[in-house]
């Protein structure tokens, strides 16, 4: 793949690194006031009421939050590989990945056949 094409998917994967830390930052300073406002000292019956929708809030950031970790370290991985010139090669195989499919998914790790013997196991 030529020095520009890579320059790209690096500018993408920058900007969306940027992103998902804002993201997650995001999610971190929900989840302290969630856990503050149900420790507060609300009265008996809304306390219950705010825990249950609160508890419910938080598992849902925190699901978000972990996905948004995990594309987080993918592209952490991506820019790493850029760096060691090893970026647009399948992890597994070696095969060269295309670039159309990097354009759509510049994190990607593997070629689509072994993307796809991953997701079938
Ligand atoms: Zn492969």
């Amino acid at each position: 793949m030529d020095a520009s094409a890579v320059t790209e998917l690096k500018g993408a994967l920058e900007a969306e690194r940027e992103r998902l830390v804002a993201e997650i930052e995001e999610y971190e300073r929900e989840g302290q006031e969630t856990l503050s406002d149900v420790s507060g000292e609300n009265n008996y019956r809304d306390h219950m009421a705010d825990q249950g929708s609160a508890t419910f809030a938080r598992e849902l950031d925190m699901t978000l939050e972990g996905q948004a970790r995990e594309s987080l370290a993918q592209i952490d991985r991506a820019l790493t590989r850029i760096d060691e010139g090893t970026y647009g090669t399948c992890a597994r195989c070696g095969a060269a990945i295309p670039r159309e499919r990097l354009e759509a998914v510049p994190e990607a790790e593997l070629c689509v056949s072994c993307k796809e013997r991953e997701e079938s196991v």
